[in-house]
C-alpha cells in the first residue's frame, strides 16, 4: 500500500477536504493507495517531513501553517515552489523528497474552465501565499493589468517579481478591473473594496471555498455578477497533485463531487468529527 495525505496544523487538518477527493481518485483507479490527516503543530513541519519520508510516504499536500516552513526539510524544490516561494505538494522518489506547487496551475484551469483567462484586468485583494499562486496564474494567462490590494505595502511590493504587469494600489477604483479576486481569508464587510463600484460586465472569485458561497460572493451575484468560490481552484490543484504521485489523469468529476460531498456534511453536522 502507498500512502499520501494532507500536513496541515492540528484545526486545518481536521477540516480538509482533501482525503474524500484523493481517496475517491484512487478509489476510481482501484489503487491501493490511502490518503490520511497529517495533524503537525506549528514549527514541526521539518521534523514531521523527515519522519513521513522514512516511513515511506510516497508524498503528501501541505497547507496552514506549512508551506513556507517545509522548505528547509526537503532535498529539493522545483521551479513552481521556488517562484511562489511556497510548497503545496511533496513528492517522494528513492528516499528523496521534491517539493512542488500546484496552486497557481490550479488557479489557472479553473480560470480557462470558467473563461475568464481572458481577463485584461484583475484586482487580487491580500498578500499572502495564495495571492503569490494568483498572479503567477493570471501573469501565465497573460492578463495585461495586475493589481494587488493589501494592507501591508511591503509585502504587497515583494510579489512584483511575479509579473511584468504589476501595480500596488491601497484605494483602488474597482471601475478599471474585469476580475476581482480575494486571496484572503476575509470576508464582506472587512474586506477593503466596494464591488458596487465594479463594471457590469466583470466577475469575483474568492478563493474561500468553506462557505462554498462566502458573502462577497453573496453579494456579487446580487448585483447580477458572474461570481465564484474556490472550489475551482481546491479541486484542480488537488486534480495536479494526483497525477504527479500516480502518474495517472485524475478523474476531476469525481473529486469535485467528492468534495462537495465532504462540504454537505460537514454543513448538515457542524460538530461531528471529520
Ligand atoms: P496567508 O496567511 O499566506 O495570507 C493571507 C493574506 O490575507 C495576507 O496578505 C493577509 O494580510 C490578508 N488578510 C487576512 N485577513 C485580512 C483582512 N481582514 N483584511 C485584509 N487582508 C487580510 O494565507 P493564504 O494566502 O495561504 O490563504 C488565503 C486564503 O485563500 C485562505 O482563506 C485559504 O483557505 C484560501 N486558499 C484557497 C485555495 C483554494 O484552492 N481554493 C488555495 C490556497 C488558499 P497581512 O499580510 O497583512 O497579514
Amino acid at each position: 500500500m502507498e500512502f499520501t495525505g494532507i500536513m496541515a496544523g492540528p484545526s486545518q487538518a481536521a477540516v480538509s477536504v482533501s482525503p474524500a477527493m484523493h481517496n475517491a481518485a484512487f478509489g476510481f483507479y482501484d489503487l491501493d493507495w490511502l490518503y490520511v490527516r497529517l495533524p503537525v503543530a506549528d514549527g514541526n513541519a521539518a521534523a514531521a517531513t523527515r519522519s513521513l519520508v522514512q516511513a515511506g510516504f510516497r508524498g503528501w499536500n501541505v497547507t496552514m501553517p506549512h508551506k513556507i516552513s517545509i522548505i528547509e526539510a526537503l532535498d529539493d524544490i522545483d521551479d513552481s515552489a521556488r517562484r511562489i516561494g511556497a510548497v503545496n505538494t511533496v513528492d517522494v522518489s528513492e528516499g528523496r523528497s521534491t517539493g512542488r506547487n500546484t496552486d497557481a496551475e490550479g488557479f489557472l484551469l479553473f480560470l480557462r474552465d470558467e473563461a475568464l483567462a481572458g481577463a485584461k484586468s484583475a484586482a487580487v485583494i491580500g498578500a499572502g501565499g495564495a495571492a503569490r499562486a494568483v498572479i503567477a496564474a493570471l501573469s501565465d494567462a497573460g492578463v495585461a493589468s495586475i493589481h494587488v490590494i493589501a494592507r501591508d505595502p511591503g509585502r504587497a511590493r515583494n510579489l512584483q517579481t511575479l509579473a511584468e504587469a504589476f501595480e500596488f494600489r491601497t484605494e483602488p477604483d474597482l471601475a478599471d478591473f474585469d476580475l476581482l479576486i480575494n486571496a484572503t481569508p476575509a470576508d464582506l464587510p472587512d474586506l477593503p473594496v466596494d464591488i458596487g463600484s465594479l463594471p457590469a460586465t466583470a466577475a469575483v472569485v474568492d478563493l474561500v471555498y468553506q462557505p462554498l458561497r462566502t458573502k462577497l460572493v453573496e453579494a456579487a451575484l446580487a448585483l447580477g455578477l458572474r461570481a465564484f468560490g474556490g472550489l475551482g481552484m481546491l479541486v484542480h490543484q488537488a486534480a495536479r497533485s494526483f497525477e504527479i504521485w500516480t502518474a495517472k489523469e485524475a478523474p476531476i468529476g469525481l473529486m469535485r463531487e467528492a468534495a462537495l460531498g465532504q462540504l454537505d456534511k460537514r454543513r448538515e453536522h457542524p460538530q461531528a468529527p471529520a
